[in-house]
């Protein structure tokens, strides 16, 4: 089994009717609806406003993949979740950051870099799948459409990906590297770029089903355990 959690700031569908009529249970309600139908998968929820923003230490103990959405409060998350979450990916934890999570103190502190990019709302987008041996696009054709996604443009200043594995095309003429793969310690991260709350993203079936490909690509083989630097006596005398 993988053990997922689901983190949402779920701020947007408590304040904005468009969002709560798409995710009425909040966006990580609906994502666990998809994911939690799976054999494989045991899903639980977290949130900003929970206690420890929903993350203690035992919760990351237990999860193999953490999904992440944040937005209009990436700074209320608190210092020591965001420490508990790079050291878990450190030793082997999955990641996957959705869509305005490349501003979340967790992803920019496993990309090291600002992760800033161009956005404007109502777009078109084309996905193209680009690298079609990845397990991440499995059972994706080779292009579909988001009638309605915001558009997030290039320059998106992450570090150079592993793998970029979807390309997306706005009908402004943009382009973005929306499906990046990176390894960060013992941990994959996954960064996916649709997924604006007011839109039904999360309910076409290629973006559910990246979403689970995702999951099972970025769960641990292995984990190991607390990191510490020692100093150690020689082996040979
Ligand atoms: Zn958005």
């Amino acid at each position: 089994m993988i053990n997922v959690t689901i983190w949402n700031e779920y701020r947007h569908e408590k304040a904005e009717e468009k969002a709560r009529i798409l995710y009425p249970d909040g966006i990580h309600g609906y994502i666990a609806g998809f994911l939690g139908k799976q054999p494989d998968i045991n899903v639980r929820l977290a949130a900003l406003d929970d206690p420890e923003n929903g993350l203690p230490q035992s919760v990351i103990d237990e999860t193999d993949v953490m999904l992440w959405w944040g937005h209009m409060s990436h700074e209320e998350v608190l210092d020591t979740v965001v420490q508990r979450v790079t050291d878990a990916v450190w030793r082997g934890m999955g990641f996957i950051a959705l869509h305005s999570a490349h501003f979340s103190k967790p992803f920019r502190a496993l990309m090291g870099t600002s992760c800033s990019l161009k956005w404007r709302d109502g777009a078109k987008e084309r996905l193209w799948r680009v690298n079609p041996a990845h397990p991440i696009a499995r059972g994706i054709p080779e292009h579909f459409e988001l009638p309605n996604e915001e558009m997030y443009g290039e320059f998106f200043d992450i570090p150079n990906p592993d793998s970029v594995i979807f390309l997306g095309w706005f009908n402004g003429g943009e382009v973005f590297r929306s499906g990046c793969a990176f390894s960060r310690g013992h941990g994959k991260v996954f960064y996916f770029q649709p997924g604006h709350e007011t839109n039904p993203t999360y309910h076409n079936e290629y973006i559910q089903r990246i979403i689970l490909n995702a999951v099972r690509w970025a769960k641990p083989e292995g984990k190991i355990g607390e990191i510490t630097c020692p100093e150690t006596p020689p082996l040979e005398s």
